[in-house]
């Protein structure tokens, strides 16, 4: 028996990147995992292939983050995808990984910065509202922030996105405790996936980029994917209301 045996999952933006790389190792535990993405068909289409080429059971979800309408889409093809897999709209674990990056403070405009908020912060708000009655007692909320919130990094909007991310994770963690449901924010640093397009398929900006890191080297979508399902497993119920960084150790300070 696998840890995630008879659990149920919805991982938002897992068609690519990181969240393709949680819900691989979420159905690979055993979840019945609900691909959620925004709108490239193909690459969520392809994520539930390799989760069944391995053995274990998704379905997609679409539904673009960020307009109106979006939770309720979301909800009504998640809930459709659970009852049809297990006879009932339960759900274990959620992870919201979906989000976007935008300009610096020098070019960024105050339509994309609504955009930015509406999917990177209201989106897994009240996404989270939505699944917090599904949600079974000693349930899992894992939502990704960034390392770009403890270090200054020239992405002042995207940080911003995120931070408020970490201030839920903490507070929401105090209200849900009494049900065993534990919340928790995952803060990755650099990591190759089409977010960073500068960084795929260039060993030498790879190289680069890790070198600021304690162990020098890129981050990759299945260490971050590591770091949330030992959150989402039996073995992490004791931690919660936690950043738990992922970045290979970042910035940690001078190399002396
Ligand atoms: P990514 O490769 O760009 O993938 C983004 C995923 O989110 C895709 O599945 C995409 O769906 C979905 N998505 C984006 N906008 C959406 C919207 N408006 N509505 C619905 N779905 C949407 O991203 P990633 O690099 O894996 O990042 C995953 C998480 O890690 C994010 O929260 C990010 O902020 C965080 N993070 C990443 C890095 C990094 O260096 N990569 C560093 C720190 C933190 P489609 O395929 O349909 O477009």
């Amino acid at each position: 028996m696998t840890p995630l045996t008879g659990k149920t999952a919805l991982v938002t933006g897992a068609s690519r990147g990181i969240g393709q790389a949680i819900a691989r190792r979420l159905a690979a535990d055993g979840a019945l995992v609900a691909v959620h993405y925004g709108s490239n068909d193909r690459a969520a289409r392809q994520t539930v292939h390799l989760i069944e080429k391995d053995g274990g059971r998704a379905f997609p979800v679409r539904a673009e983050l960020g307009v109106a309408g979006d939770v309720d889409i979301l909800f009504a093809a998640l809930e459709m995808g659970l009852l049809a897999g297990t006879g009932q709209g339960r759900l274990d674990i959620l992870v919201n990984n979906a989000a976007i990056t935008a300009d610096s403070i020098e070019a960024i405009t105050p339509e994309a910065f609504d955009r930015l908020i509406a999917v990177n912060t209201k989106a897994p708000l009240f996404i989270t509202q939505r699944a917090l009655p599904l949600l079974n007692d000693g349930g899992r909320i894992i939502n990704l922030s960034a390392a770009a919130t403890r270090i200054a990094m020239p992405e002042q909007p995207y940080a911003m996105s995120k931070a408020a991310i970490e201030v839920l994770s903490r507070s929401l963690a105090q209200v849900v405790g009494e049900r065993g449901i534990t919340v928790n924010a995952v803060a990755p640093g650099p990591t190759v996936t089409d977010m960073n397009p500068w960084m795929l398929d260039n060993p030498e900006v790879q190289q680069l980029v890790g070198s600021g890191n304690a162990i020098p080297r890129a981050g990759r979508p299945a260490d971050v994917a590591d770091v949330v399902a030992f959150l989402a497993s039996e073995a992490g119920r004791w931690v919660t209301g936690q950043i738990i960084d992922a970045s290979g150790g970042c910035f940690l300070g001078p190399r002396i």
